[in-house]
């Protein structure tokens, strides 16, 4: 089944979703069914963030609404409104894998999720729930509740190391980052030639299928068939990049299964848990720990800026001081922004993209050989992984603003409450190198956090 769908039973077309598709995938007459061109998809699911069509057992009677819940193979306990577009959900087969006793089960949750879960338990936008996340993944019955915002500071160690070494060595410039899904397909499916320009580094969640299922299989000293690794993403697309041929790097299927924020509240809802009565639980170690920088890779820039702080400590020797931590030049909204960061000698020049429409004139200076930058970061989704497809759905269009400002407030404000703010500070990223994964950019880490594109070869 495709990841991202339409129900012709419920659509109007009315279209709207077809105004914030970035690829222009949405096929079909004003006042007719539409359709979704798969080929052309990015599985943002900003189309599901907007459609407002739906079925309800008020307005269409319980045996329709069973109907339509059934087809999508959700629980029983589902009472809310099922929307014409929508993503195909894993949820069942994830109640399945929590109830085989022969399955070790993992689970991460990416930065963005937890700040915005809450809502879906009718907290108000902005509710930080890091701790009540890690409580209610564990109520669910995972064996080990690890944490994407460890394997997103992974991630910083292996980017700032490739983007260090690609411009003192003459490597290819810009390097793009490659943690959205949507992107790195929107790049092979437009940009072929340019994937080149790609960081190698797969995304947070890649990188921690990989190490669970070798690293952590070797510390919880479980066979690693036996791991079954899930993850909770903000974002629909991640199905797709855990679905991705190459993704074995450990050997067997990095990722197994991927969830979403929505469905996360689904399954909390349907086991019964209290969410908002949870208390703060801690993340299980070593793989749970994280730094600011981990933390801001949910809003637009923080992967850029969580480079940064790593990055200039590769370049010049020396540590980014309190007051400077805070890169705010890199900060803000807008579609397309450029900073210029001073590292020693090196002026670092680095760019932003925010929404995937606005990357395609980027792309285009680039063909043109206009493009004058260091790295860039692009996020398909409006303000990044906090306004992701798989988030809490805002049923009110006047909410949207409100939202995305609120859950990107609460991470900075998470950001600086953590102890540490630097990927090269945390423990944790320090044991792994030296317990298993040597130094960034080592051979082993090569073989695990590493990929290549469809496209131009490297
Ligand atoms: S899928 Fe939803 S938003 Fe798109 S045309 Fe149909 S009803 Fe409208
Ligand atoms: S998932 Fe994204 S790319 Fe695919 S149709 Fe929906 S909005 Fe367009």
């Amino acid at each position: 089944m495709p990841i991202i769908n339409i129900d012709p039973d419920i659509c109007t077309g009315c279209q709207e979703c077809s105004k914030v598709c970035p690829v222009y995938a949405v096929e079909g007459m004003a006042r007719e069914k539409q359709r979704i061109a798969g080929e052309r998809c990015v599985f943002c699911g900003q189309c599901v963030q907007k459609c407002k069509s739906y079925v309800s057992v008020l307005e269409n009677g319980v045996e329709f609404y069973n109907r339509k819940r059934d087809e999508r193979q959700l629980p029983e306990t589902v009472t809310e409104p099922l929307f014409a577009a929508y993503n195909t959900s894993r949820i069942a087969g994830l109640m399945a894998a929590l109830k085989d006793p022969a399955k070790f089960t993992i689970v991460q949750a990416a930065p963005a999720v937890r700040a915005a879960l809450a809502e879906d338990f009718g907290l108000p936008f902005g509710t930080l729930s890091a701790g009540r996340l890690a409580a209610a993944l564990r109520r669910l019955g995972f064996d080990r509740v690890y944490d994407t915002n460890f394997s997103a500071d992974l991630t910083i160690m292996e980017e700032a190391s490739e983007l260090v070494e690609r411009v003192s060595n003459k490597g290819v410039l810009p390097m793009f980052t490659s943690c959205c899904p949507a992107w790195v397909r929107y790049m092979e499916n437009n940009y072929g030639d340019y994937t080149k320009h790609l960081s190698t580094c797969k995304s947070p969640q890649q990188m921690a299928g990989a190490v669970f299922k070798t690293y952590g299989a070797k510390i919880n000293k479980v066979d690693p068939a036996k791991i079954y690794s899930v993850s909770v993403m903000p974002c629909t697309a991640k199905a797709f990049e855990a679905d991705r041929e190459e993704m074995n790097g450990s050997g067997c299927r990095d990722i197994d299964l991927v969830i979403t924020t929505r469905e996360l509240a689904w399954l909390v809802r349907n086991a019964g848990v209290d969410f908002a009565g949870l208390p703060d639980e801690g993340y299980d170690d070593p793989m749970g720990e994280y730094t600011g920088a981990g933390a801001i890779f949910a809003v637009t820039g923080g992967v850029m800026e969580a480079a940064i702080r790593t990055g200039y400590t590769l370049i010049t020797g020396k540590e980014l001081g309190e007051d400077a931590v805070d890169i705010l030049p890199l900060r803000g909204t807008e579609g397309f922004r450029t900073a210029e960061i001073k590292a020693g000698d090196l002026i670092l020049k680095v760019g932003i993209v925010t929404g995937l429409k606005n990357a395609e004139p980027v792309l285009e200076q680039l063909k043109a050989g206009t493009l004058d930058l260091h790295f860039i970061e692009v996020m398909t989704c409006p303000e990044g992984c906090v306004s992701g497809g798989g988030q809490p759905k805002l049923l009110d269009n006047s909410d949207t603003a409100e939202a995305y400002a609120a859950r990107r407030r609460v991470i900075f404000e998470h950001d600086r409450a953590l102890p540490k703010r630097k990927s090269h500070e945390s423990g944790a990223i320090k044991k792994i190198y030296s317990e298993y994964l040597e130094k960034p950019n080592s051979h082993r880490a090569h073989e695990l956090l590493h990929t290549s594109y469809r496209g131009a070869p490297h």
